[in-house]
């Protein structure tokens, strides 16, 4: 299920691209971005799910797919034709289709008219977002602009390019500059238990609104070792506790990099 987003690459990323995930392999996707809008739309024809669901309960705005800001919108968007969801998707962000790359090549192809328009313009969403666009910094924005961005793509292909990009120097070089939003981290997050610190909490009741199986938080994590615990381990409690009382043992793996990122906007949103 796709998440509303602007992104860099695609404008916005909601049914159209979501589709992305059905190829299989890296391989393949790097394939896709040659030609990204037009790929996506054949794609789109291949592979024709019933329905299209788009989680905006949470969006994220500014330099997606994973550098932007999350923004609590409060909408599903649930609909049969995805040309139809994507273009209500852009109403609700305010943001213009035809900067959406995929919309902007349908309506080029023909599959979006005047009648899609009529019907969005229409209808009645209740109320509408703002999104900041996805803006890059100079380098990226230099090298991904339309007119460079397939010699970009070229070099991005090659065995040497990807070997580099796979060392922790090359990933961090490219994150510095914009060319890549994350730094990977490959080993995994294996939290041995959760406790809570009472002096700190407030019982502010984030941790059990949040808690994917209704857990009674935070006494569920007064036992030290969780022994007894049902807890999976998401650690959704963690990362929403205003106080930081929630204390993790283990070893965080790629999570760290990503409470680096996120810590501060996960807290501010919840
Ligand atoms: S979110 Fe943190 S402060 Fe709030 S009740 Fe849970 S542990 Fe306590
Ligand atoms: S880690 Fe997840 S499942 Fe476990 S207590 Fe926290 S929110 Fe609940």
């Amino acid at each position: 299920m796709p998440k509303l987003k602007t992104h860099f690459e695609a404008g916005m990323s909601a049914c159209l691209k979501n589709l992305m995930g059905c190829l299989v392999g890296q391989e393949n996707k790097k394939k896709t971005h040659k030609s990204l809008a037009a790929n996506i739309l054949n794609i789109n024809k291949a592979v024709k799910p019933h329905l299209h669901i788009v989680d905006a309960i949470f969006s994220m705005e500014g330099l997606g797919p994973t550098r932007g800001t999350p923004l609590k919108t409060g909408a599903v968007f649930v609909g049969t034709n995805p040309y139809l969801v994507d273009l209500m998707c852009a109403k609700f962000a305010s943001f213009d289709y035809r900067k959406v790359r995929t919309l902007a090549e349908a309506e080029l192809r023909g599959t979006i008219d005047g009648s899609y328009h009529d019907f969005v313009r229409n209808y009645n969403l209740g109320g509408i977002f703002h999104f900041k666009p996805p803006k890059a910094g100079i380098i990226a924005s230099f090298i991904h602009s339309p007119k460079r961005q397939k010699y970009f793509l070229a070099i991005r292909n090659t065995p040497l390019f990807n070997y580099l990009c796979s060392t922790k120097a090359g990933g961090k070089l490219l994150y510095m500059t914009g060319l890549r939003q994350d730094v990977f981290i490959e080993e995994d997050a294996e939290c041995v238990s959760l406790s809570i610190d009472l002096e700190k909490c407030t019982n502010c009741g984030k941790c059990v609104e949040y808690c994917p199986i209704g857990l009674d938080l935070p006494g569920a994590l007064s036992d030290a070792e969780n022994k007894d615990s049902k807890c999976i381990q998401c650690l959704y409690c963690l990362c929403v506790c205003p106080e930081s009382a929630i204390k993790f043992c283990g070893k965080l793996g790629f999570m760290e990099e990503q409470l680096k990122q996120y810590d501060e906007i996960i807290k501010r949103t919840a």
